[in-house]
């Protein structure tokens, strides 16, 4: 008989296209495993509202493994050690895996490979991204920093391989012992507050495919709608990509068929999700420190120690900023667990310059209360938003939200996120001149704001050594 394969499941909670499953199961019977391991990660353990996705992820991949006669075995502590344990337990013959890059699980990556046995080594494969990350480089090798010539030398990579099918498994003779998912307590209860999570998504393999369907049905539109906050504009993929239910392979090839400005733009911001990776994969630390030196001399509003601070970051975070857009965008992330992409930037623009609050303070909300949730992403946009990024927009350049609302015809997305003012008509609900009762005053003013952040820039920018 041959040895049984560990499938070591983290980000890439999928059968159909899943490398490992396809190269574990092509060796011999499969023991799929996932292994919660918070310590591991620090500060970027998963936040409360990945934690809900990824309980009913991990629920639904069971089943469809169930259905194949197969199992999903569940422990909970250092990965490492529980992986090397269960091998040891079942006489595994590898442990195969899908490479991941935040700095934590390339350090898990080695310290399993070096923990392992000759007689099991730890194989990892590549399947989470349109291009091994690290793979795409300048003609001197070197990782690329801006996006458009990254962007530009992945396009004449793609289309990408084939994808791979969903495998047939096999069942090793000895199952190890498991825990219960239940047990691990992943979805909240005092309060419980994703109740409208459950009506917004399907976490899944499926619900990722029928999301995909769907999207490419009204894919043409893409580029004249997904900026605009009050439409389905957006395919909504982003959680399913963050815990690999579906890879960027798959969705690529699923809307082949479709040409044009739509379709191209989609392709565009794919890339966009491939180019993050390769910005933590050359710096890894990328999530937990600004990129530009200018940003260490910045006299950023600390809420840990300025009370005014705090609170401006405690309006923020529950919507109760006085900005209509910055609310209605804080509200749908606590609701809902996700955010249009055009409010992350206003609200993300917002905490940094109209409230001088550190980047990485919105960073760690975002972490928390995202469903797509991922270290590249994450920091890669809060740096570009921020200004302290590689590629960049400046940090002078002070998006008006007050304006932008309008501008992307936000009114039905406030008035269905911030009750407060669904009375208002479209000339008063981006700016009210008499906001209703119940609702806010700006916690700042936007001129006096700008003008704080302007300072601010060329006290940093003063402070910089000369060279
Ligand atoms: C401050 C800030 C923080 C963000 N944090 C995250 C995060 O933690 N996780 C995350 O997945 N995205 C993050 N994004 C990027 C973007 O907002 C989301 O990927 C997008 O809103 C997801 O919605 P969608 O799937 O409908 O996107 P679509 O417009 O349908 O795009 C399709 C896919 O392309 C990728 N993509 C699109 N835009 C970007 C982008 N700017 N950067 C990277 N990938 C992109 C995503 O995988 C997305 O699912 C952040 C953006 C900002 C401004």
């Amino acid at each position: 008989m041959t040895k049984p394969q560990i499938v070591w499941l983290r980000h890439d909670l999928r059968l159909a296209d899943q490398p490992a499953f396809h190269a574990a199961s092509a060796a011999g019977p499969v023991l799929p495993v996932y292994v919660l391991d918070d310590a591991r990660a620090r500060r970027w353990a998963l936040g409360g509202a990945a934690r809900w996705w990824l309980h009913h992820s991990l629920a639904s991949l069971s089943a469809s493994l169930e259905r194949q006669g197969s199992r999903l075995i569940l422990r909970r502590g250092d990965a490492v050690s529980a992986l090397a344990a269960i091998a040891h337990e079942c006489a595994a013959g590898a442990i195969h895996g899908v490479h991941h890059h935040e700095p934590w699980w390339r350090d898990a990556e080695n310290e399993l490979a070096a923990a392992l046995p000759d007689t099991c080594p730890l194989m990892l494969h590549h399947g989470n991204y349109l291009a091994p990350p690290g793979s795409v480089t300048t003609g001197a090798g070197q990782p690329y920093k801006i996006y458009t010539p990254f962007s530009r030398a992945l396009l004449e990579r793609m289309p990408p391989e084939p994808c791979l099918p969903e495998p047939k498994l096999d069942s090793p003779p000895h199952w190890p012992e498991s825990d219960r998912l239940e047990d691990w307590a992943l979805l909240p209860t005092k309060p419980d507050w994703a109740g409208q999570f459950g009506p917004e998504w399907t976490p899944g393999e499926a619900g990722a495919h029928v999301r995909v369907e769907a999207f490419a049905s009204h894919i043409a539109a893409y580029e004249n709608t997904r900026n605009l906050p009050s439409t389905e504009g957006t395919s909504r993929l982003s959680p399913h990509f963050a815990f690999g239910e579906i890879s960027p392979r798959q969705v690529w090839h699923a809307i082949a068929n479709h040409q044009g400005e739509g379709a191209d733009t989609f392709r565009k911001e794919l890339i966009w999700r491939d180019y993050a990776q390769n910005v933590i994969h050359a710096m890894p630390a990328y999530g937990a420190r600004s990129y530009s030196e200018t940003f260490k001399h910045l006299p950023w509003r600390d809420p840990r120690s300025d009370p005014a601070a705090q609170a401006d970051l405690a309006a923020w975070q529950q919507g109760r900023t006085g900005y209509p857009i910055v609310d209605a965008g804080m509200r749908q992330l606590w609701a809902t667990g996700w955010m249009h992409n055009r409010v992350r930037m206003i609200t993300a623009s917002f905490l940094v310059k109209h409230l001088l609050i550190d980047w990485r303070h919105g960073e760690r909300w975002f972490w928390d209360t995202l469903v797509d949730a991922d270290y590249a992403s994450n920091a890669v946009n809060w740096q570009w938003t921020a200004g302290s990024g590689v590629d960049a927009n400046m940090f002078v350049r002070i998006m008006a939200p007050l304006t932008q609302s309008p501008k992307f015809d936000a009114g039905a997305y406030i008035r269905r996120w911030v009750p407060e003012l669904k009375g208002l008509d479209n000339d008063g609900i981006h700016d009210p001149v008499f906001p209703p009762r119940g609702y806010p005053g700006k916690v700042v003013d936007h001129r006096a704001a700008r003008e704080r952040a302007l300072a601010a820039w060329a006290e940093a920018k003063a402070a910089m050594p000369r060279d």
